[in-house]
């Protein structure tokens, strides 16, 4: 019922790459019933037209149903580009999408500004965040990429900007749409996910059991921040692996990251190393999450945490 803050960093974007192609952003939003509210967000964050699809298979997300009603739209409306969130749901709906339109697809980037001769330049991490790839889609269109959360602006919403609506009814045919949610089960409450914390806390196999997780919960609570884990942590039991933070788990970019006990092993790097801020805690001076570090404190995290939290109480709750 409402937008991530992933589909307005995406939408300010847009904006920006449509001021400068002398074009108009135009978004897309799909549901069953879409909300005024819904809409003129979009408006607010830089669309100039929003086109909401509807039909009652388009409640929840599933990849078929959502690239069968995004597909026909897109190529009607022929863009120059095409840009996604790159959530999981971005990311697996995206592929499907360029497949059908025989265009190309940049993933998970984390800059994009067009080149001199008017084509996108997109720029994203390969080798597990070693090194950057700039990829460009000459000449089909539309120029199709997924954006990594959190590593461009949303910018501030202008109220005053009144989008055009245009509702659809998605003709779709049901008889080709074989996944059907029945129904969504939350697995834990009052958590902050991952992919839309601005603060996270990590803890690895330095945390030596999962009873001493909640030391990092007691220090993410007056943050508001989630907490993560490393692979190591997620294999011995200790945390469920949607809580995974790295090659095989979660991309995240908060904007402050502590990583406690975790040695910093470059599969755990590649998903947090565009955190804006890194505060690694460690106690071996030599661990490699201290060389991507913004700041490092090695000492044991048993006596730092506690420290650390109680600071954090006393400074949040004076302010
Ligand atoms: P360790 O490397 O064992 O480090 C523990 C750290 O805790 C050490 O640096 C130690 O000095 C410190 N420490 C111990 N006690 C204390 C204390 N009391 N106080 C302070 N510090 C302390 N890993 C991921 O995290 N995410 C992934 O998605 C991922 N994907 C992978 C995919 C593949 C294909 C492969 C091969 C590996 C992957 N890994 C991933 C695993 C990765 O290589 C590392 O094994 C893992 O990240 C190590 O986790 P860790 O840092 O918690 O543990």
């Amino acid at each position: 019922g409402g937008l991530r803050r992933a589909s307005l960093e995406v939408a300010a974007l847009g904006r920006k790459l449509a001021g400068d192609l002398g074009g108009t952003l135009e978004a897309v939003i799909l549901g069953e019933k879409i909300s005024e509210e819904v809409t003129s967000l979009l408006g607010q964050y830089g669309a100039q037209q929003v086109h909401a699809l509807e039909h009652p298979l388009l409640a929840r997300y599933t990849a078929r149903a959502y690239a069968m009603a995004l597909s026909p739209l897109v190529k009607e409306v022929d863009p120059e580009i095409f840009l996604l969130a790159g959530t999981t749901l971005g990311r697996d709906l995206a592929p499907r999408v360029a497949t059908s339109l025989g265009t190309g697809l940049a993933a998970d980037c984390v800059h994009a500004a067009l080149g001199e001769d008017g084509i996108l330049v997109l720029k994203r991490p390969v080798f597990a965040g070693k090194a950057y790839a700039e990829v460009a889609i000459p000449k089909a269109r539309p120029q199709m990429a997924t954006i990594r959360p959190n590593v461009m602006p949303a910018g501030n919403p202008s109220p005053d900007s009144k989008p055009q609506v245009h509702r659809v009814s998605c003709a779709l045919d049901e008889t080709r749409v074989r996944t059907r949610v029945k129904e969504v089960v939350k697995a834990s409450s009052g958590l902050v996910e991952l992919s839309e914390a601005k603060i996270i806390v990590s803890g690895g196999r330095g945390m030596k059991g999962p009873e001493n997780f909640s030391l990092l919960e007691d220090l993410a609570k007056p943050l508001g921040a989630a907490v993560g884990a490393s692979r190591a942590a997620v294999d011995a039991g200790w945390r469920e692996h949607k809580w995974q933070v790295g090659q095989t788990g979660k991309t995240v970019s908060p904007d402050l990251y502590v990583a406690c006990g975790i040695s910093g092993a470059i599969q755990h790097l590649a998903g947090m190393s565009s955190s804006k801020c890194i505060v690694a805690i460690n106690k071996d001076p030599e661990a490699p999450i201290l060389k991507v570090a913004d700041y490092g404190i090695v000492g044991d995290l048993f006596a730092v945490v506690p420290l650390l939290t109680e600071e954090f109480r006393k400074l949040l709750s004076s302010s």
